[in-house]
């Protein structure tokens, strides 16, 4: 168990025994996927905001996949899944839109 998502985190270094909040080992790891995935997602929108063109699609799902990993918001690792393959998506359709911009072919996990 290592999670540091929060300002409660153990000695403001990190949960490993357990989480403060009471988060499981399992979420924390899916939450700590859907940021990375998000990150992947802000890469291409800045990216793409350089076209002088900006998915506001994309960053409300950034936004709303934010909030999602708050201590005590979302607990149901089902729903942590499904936002991650959605986030995936989300990462090919910004991508797309860069088109020969984009740097390289990434793998397509969302199938
Ligand atoms: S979200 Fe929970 S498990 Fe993670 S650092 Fe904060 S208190 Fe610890």
């Amino acid at each position: 168990m290592f999670c540091f998502q929060c300002q409660e985190t153990s000695r403001n270094e990190g949960c490993t025994v357990k989480g403060g909040c009471g988060k499981p080992e399992e979420t924390a790891d899916l939450q700590d996927l859907l940021i990375y995935v998000c990150k992947g997602i802000s890469i291409y929108g800045e990216k793409l905001k350089g076209k002088a063109t900006i998915d506001k699609d994309a960053g409300r799902f950034v936004c709303e996949s934010l909030f999602n990993t708050i201590a005590n918001v979302a607990r149901d690792d089902d729903v942590i899944i499904d936002r991650i393959k959605q986030a995936f998506r989300v990462r090919n359709a910004v991508r797309e839109k860069l088109g020969a911009d984009a740097f390289g072919d990434l793998p397509d996990f969302a199938t």
